[in-house]
């Protein structure tokens, strides 16, 4: 297994008190595999990919508890400089926002090169070289033309390419790629998705896309992990996931997703708003959303229940969530 995490914790301290952001998630990808993770805004996605990469390694982030197990060896458990060096020989992370992660006074050439010329020594002739063949490789037209351009110089779709690329150069087996695609219109969004989907199988890296949109990951994704408060709530295969939910929360998102058969038709929204991480509610930490809550679940707190070898779901009512007729 390429990365597994086991029983994460997460917590912020803050001025009103301890802020648990994620609360002990578990979730692996192999080699040659996409895991799309699931939620609303403040649910701990990104928290917890910045956990694995190593980006809350400063306060007020502290892991509380479990293990980051990357080829087998538990980040957590190393001591920093070996944490770095695991980290960046085999990891990567794209983000939402390429404007403000690129440089804008260095030409893309320059940013993408400069990769080659700290990491693996080479001179500056040879890393230009490097740079427009991985601007080739996402499939940037004209890259050997446009190799001296600044990032204002692209558009917001090609910008997302060169993140990419800056994030494919020292060639990691695993990319964590956080909203990748949210700032972009939607022709451009499929194009982009399409690019991670086709690297990760031509360089068979492990793939994490960690997005709010459960439209978007539908082609891509092996699997997908929907989170909520901290929490893992589903996991199941894709097309297990679209064809039948097993947690009410999924089935509010995928209700969500506007669909061209059904033009006219008022969207879902789920009622209400995700918790606030200082005061998660008792029980289900869902209950005060669902529409199928029952007096159980004020008080008990579901586990993930085991709904198949390879799917799970943290609902007591699992089994007629998924028998719904109305599905
Ligand atoms: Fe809804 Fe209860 Fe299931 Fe939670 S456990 S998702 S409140 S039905
Ligand atoms: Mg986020």
């Amino acid at each position: 297994m390429l990365l597994e995490v086991r029983d994460l914790h997460v917590e912020f301290r803050t001025r009103e008190g301890v802020v648990n952001a994620v609360n002990g998630v578990s979730y692996e990808v192999d080699a040659g595999e996409t895991l799309a993770v699931l939620g609303e805004s403040g649910s701990g996605k990104s928290v917890t990919a910045q956990a694995i990469v190593g980006i809350l390694d400063v306060p007020p982030g502290r892991i509380g508890g479990g293990e980051v197990l990357f080829k087998g060896q538990d980040l957590l458990k190393l001591k920093e400089d070996e944490r770095r060096k695991v980290r960046g020989a085999g990891m990567a992370m794209i983000f939402q926002d390429a404007l403000s992660s690129l440089n804008p006074v260095l030409s893309v050439g320059q940013q993408l090169g400069e990769m080659f010329v700290v990491h693996r020594g080479m001179s500056h002739k040879d890393a230009k070289a490097r740079a427009v063949e991985l601007m080739d490789r996402v499939r940037i037209p004209a890259a050997r033309e446009r190799v001296g351009q600044y990032p204002h110089q692209f558009s917001g779709g090609m910008r997302q390419r060169i993140m990419i690329a800056m994030a494919l150069a020292l060639e990691p087996s695993l990319i964590i790629a956080d909203e990748p695609t949210t700032a972009l219109d939607v022709t451009v969004q499929a194009q982009v998705m399409d690019l991670l989907a086709e690297l990760r199988r031509e360089l068979h890296m492990g793939l994490i896309l960690i997005t709010h949109d459960l439209g978007v990951v539908a082609d891509v994704a092996d699997r997908i992990a929907v989170m909520y408060a901290g929490k893992i709530v589903e996991t199941a295969p894709v097309h297990d996931i679209y064809k039948a939910p097993a947690h009410p929360y999924t089935r509010g998102l995928l209700d969500s997703i506007p669909r061209l058969d059904q033009k006219g038709s008022e969207l879902y929204a789920i009622k209400g708003l995700p918790p606030n991480l200082l005061n998660i509610p008792p029980g289900c930490s869902f209950h005060p959303r669902c529409p199928r809550a029952r007096d159980v679940c004020t008080t008990d707190e579901p586990p993930l229940y085991e709904v198949s070898g390879t799917r799970h779901s943290a609902c007591h009512f699992w089994r007629e969530t998924l028998h719904d007729v109305d599905n």
